[in-house]
């Protein structure tokens, strides 16, 4: 069985592929010769998802699946939650920049609740399934941490002592909403008997 990752970030592809083992054979874009940039303008985690799973399914007709993320924090109405590589004025994906504005923004603020959300939309034959994974937690007042990458050092799991930069990337990805997704996403496999 093969089934193709919307992606090319190795951590993500490494992720899976070790959670799957030899079940399926999880292709990334460039092994199917991908090398479009997709687009992700919806505004929502489901709509981004499916928006890259469809073009992929549309332009190679394969089995395939897609993710997208965003930190969702709740005194800020849900902000930056689908735009959060992209929160900060600029090219985006500037992690330093995107951590300092939100700290800016939570300024005074006595509710510190955050939640990452990670969204993944499975096309299979004719069939489009999105499933989700959730970790709850709150936002520091400062930086804690090196290592991770994004909001990681400003974002603690509830129940943890140290931000997600604090943690090795074993125990982050345990309980992180990456982790929890891939995990649902193996149960649907596995339901499906694609797996
Ligand atoms: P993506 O959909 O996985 O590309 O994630 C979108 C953005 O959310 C990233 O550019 C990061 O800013 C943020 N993000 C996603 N996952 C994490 C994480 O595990 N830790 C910290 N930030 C994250």
């Amino acid at each position: 069985m093969k089934l193709v990752f919307a992606t090319n970030n190795t951590h993500k592809l490494e992720e899976i592929r070790s959670i799957l083992g030899d079940s399926v054979e999880i292709l990334s874009l460039k092994d199917i010769g991908c090398h479009e940039d997709l687009s992700e303008d919806s505004e929502t985690l489901e709509g981004n998802a499916l928006q890259k799973a469809r073009r992929v399914k549309e332009l190679y007709g394969v089995d395939c699946f897609a993710d997208d993320t965003g930190l969702e924090v709740t005194a800020l109405n849900g902000e930056p939650g689908v735009r959060s590589a992209r929160y900060a004025p600029g090219d985006g994906h500037d992690s330093k920049a995107n951590m300092s504005l939100l700290l800016e923004n939570m300024k005074g603020k006595q509710d510190r609740r955050a939640r990452f959300r990670t969204v993944i939309a499975l096309l299979t034959g004719e069939e489009e399934n999105l499933v989700e994974g959730i970790v709850e937690g709150e936002i520091t007042e400062n930086p804690e941490g090196h290592d991770g990458f994004g909001y990681d050092p400003i974002f603690k799991p509830t129940g943890y002592e140290k931000t997600f930069a604090e943690m090795s990337s074993d125990e982050k990805n345990a309980i992180s909403h990456r982790g929890r997704a891939t995990q649902s996403l193996v149960k649907l496999l596995r339901n499906r008997k694609f797996i």
